[in-house]
């Protein structure tokens, strides 16, 4: 569903992203990993178009992010059609990112009625169902500041699920949240990956990398180090670079 081919990202003339190819099949969950600053974040914001990549390409399902080609040659694509590639993929942030002046519900609604132009009617339905799906019924009246870390960040998880994305894109979902809250929020990104959801995941948790990530793919220096089953890589990392970083992750 995703095929990465040679992404690279400077800033300032600093080279964040080296070429990275990165392979990710419809229904597969993957768990990057890496020190801070090896690039993670940079990569997610890459396929998601937050930023501009410098070179290499970027698939999702088919589809080339950020240009179409026409005779053997790429055309930068225009706002609107970056704007529709980027609706097929949702993203979840460190930072819940809720609008506080709108209700759970009302957060969950307002793309699909806003972007997509569905009637009120239809998206608060929907909305009511995500929330369930996410164990946030109960709440669906609140607003963000009346929610805990791990709620709004459920509601996140709804709100972008509304859009139906292809992908699913998590930078950290539950680093800003108390350790007691975690758990709740893993468990939400279990049953989505149970689901069937395509989802790549930037995480420190190792037990979701562990349990729950089909792959994991270990990042530093702007390049793919190492990958491979989660287990394996994570009791039996072969690079140097991996092993120092799992035995500081202990
Ligand atoms: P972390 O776990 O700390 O989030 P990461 O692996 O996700 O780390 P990135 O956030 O992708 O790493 O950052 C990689 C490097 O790029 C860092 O050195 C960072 O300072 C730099 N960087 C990221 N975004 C920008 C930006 N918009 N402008 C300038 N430098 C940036």
């Amino acid at each position: 569903l995703v095929h990465a081919v040679n992404v690279h990202k400077a800033f300032h003339g600093t080279d964040v992203l080296k070429g990275i190819d990165m392979d990710v099949a419809a229904g597969e969950v993957v768990t990057l990993l890496g020190p801070s600053g090896s690039g993670k974040t940079t990569f997610l914001r890459c396929i998601n178009q937050l930023e501009t990549i410098d070179g290499g390409r970027i698939w999702v399902d088919g589809d080339l992010m950020g240009y179409a080609e026409k005779g053997g040659r790429l055309h930068t694509l225009n706002d609107k059609k970056i704007a529709a590639q980027r609706r097929e993929i949702g993203m979840v942030f460190q930072r819940f990112n809720l609008f506080p002046h709108m209700t759970a519900t009302e957060n969950v609604m307002e793309a699909p009625v806003q972007v997509k132009g569905e009637s009120k009617s239809d998206a608060r339905k929907r909305a009511g169902e995500l929330l369930e799906r996410v164990g946030m019924s109960d709440r669906s009246h609140a607003y963000p500041a009346q929610l805990s870390g791990g709620q709004q960040q459920r509601v996140a998880i709804a709100r972008a699920l509304a859009m139906q994305p292809k992908l699913m894109l998590f930078d950290e979902p539950t680093s800003a949240l108390d350790p007691e809250l975690v758990g709740e929020v893993l468990n939400v990104m279990r049953e989505l990956a149970n689901d069937g959801m395509t989802m790549i995941v930037v995480t420190h948790e190792m037990s979701f990398a562990r349990e729950v990530a089909d792959r994991v793919v270990f990042m530093d220096g702007g390049v793919v180090v190492e990958q491979g089953d989660p287990r394996q890589v994570i009791s039996n990392p072969q690079h140097a670079r991996t092993k120092s970083f799992l035995q500081r992750m202990q």
